[in-house]
């Protein structure tokens, strides 16, 4: 085992003990947010990376000390609100990740934080609507409706009262949703004859996600085409509802679990047919991913990018030509469990 700061192998990641009632005690918490924003606070390589650790460093910079001691713990809620979770630190750049003995998973501490207030405080209601994502999705994307909800989120006017009310800056873009939707449109693959690749499956199940079902159809029917022209078989994940990674944000892990278990059924019936078949489209699929790990299924489900990019290098027969930074970087790491998709047409 390698504790060495910094490397190319993929971080150790330790399974969130989440149902240990110590998982929730404020005192515990609190004390390994001071640790690890003790380390990050001497380290601060992710200033850049999203604005959780801008707001950690100006809470040390502006306290009385100039260290983490200074910073008031009802303070530290400030820093965990501003993390969604992408894991971009953990991932691809923090040199005291698990296996290092510092031990630093700053999105896992975050995640903890987050369920911490959110078994204290729950969420509220603006919340729970916006992180049902599977339901709104389907209710408005009816035809007709679709319409009126598109045109209500293109309206100034009332994205300023969307503002006032519940929060949802008016300049915020919000993506249209779609009434053909990707579940409904996709086309049946063509009986190509499986050929594995050198460190890939042959063929595919399609995991759509909510954000490619319902906003953006054309990433999936992307994906289905760079498929088509590769000839290789894919099938969509018979049934499926919202990954969890909008619950998971607002920490409420019970209805991860929930929507873990109606996901896993389908996925798991594939992977036992087909190992390593699962690519999951569009945002990281955090929670897809994690039911994965926690179902010992780490190497089954792919992102379609982690696949693309595997094939790619074993074959040099794919090209991706538009992958964001975090894609690659995320790919890079063998075994990389989760990455977004943006792909070339
Ligand atoms: S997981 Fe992403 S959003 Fe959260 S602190 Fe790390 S880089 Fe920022
Ligand atoms: S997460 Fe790691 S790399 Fe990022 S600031 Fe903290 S210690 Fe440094």
């Amino acid at each position: 085992m390698t504790t060495r700061e910094g490397n190319l192998l993929a971080p150790t990641r330790h399974p969130l003990d989440w149902k240990n009632p110590e998982f929730y005690e404020q005192g515990a918490i609190d004390a390994e947010l001071e640790r690890v924003f003790d380390i990050c606070h001497g380290c601060r390589r992710c200033v850049s990376l999203c604005q959780a650790f801008p707001t950690l460093f100006d809470l040390v910079d502006n306290s009385k000390t100039m260290e983490v001691d200074g910073v008031a713990k009802s303070d530290y809620p400030k820093v965990v609100e501003q993390c969604y979770l992408c894991d971009l630190c953990y991932m691809t750049k923090c040199p005291y990740v698990p296996p290092h003995p510092w031990n630093v998973d700053f999105p896992h501490v975050m995640l903890r934080a987050k369920a911490v207030g959110f078994r204290k405080k729950g969420s509220r209601p603006r919340d729970r609507f916006l992180t049902s994502t599977d339901r709104v999705g389907k209710l408005a994307t009816i035809p007709v409706v679709v319409q009126m909800v598109n045109a209500i989120n293109g309206n100034p006017a009332v994205r300023k009262v969307m503002e006032k009310t519940i929060g949802v800056a008016a300049e915020a873009h919000l993506p249209p949703y779609d009434a053909a939707r990707f579940r409904d449109t996709v086309r049946a693959s063509i009986a190509w004859p499986v050929r594995n690749g050198e460190r890939t499956p042959g063929k595919v199940a399609l995991f759509g996600t909510c954000y490619v079902n319902y906003n953006e159809p054309s990433l999936g029917h992307d994906l289905v085409r760079i498929l088509e022209h590769n000839e290789v078989p894919y099938r969509l994940v018979e049934d499926e509802v919202c990954c969890g990674m909008p619950k998971l944000e607002i920490g409420d892990l019970e209805s991860v679990a929930v929507l873990k278990k109606r996901n896993i059924g389908p996925m798991g019936a594939l992977m036992r047919v087909y190992p390593r078949s699962s690519v999951a489209l569009s945002t990281p699929a955090f929670a897809a991913s994690t039911c994965a790990r926690a179902d010992r299924w780490a190497d089954t489900a792919l992102s379609s990018s982690a696949w693309l990019m595997a094939r790619s290098a074993a074959s040099g027969r794919y090209r991706l030509t538009s992958m964001s930074a975090f894609e690659s970087a995320a790919s890079a790491r063998p075994s990389a469990p989760f990455a977004s998709a943006s792909l070339a047409r």
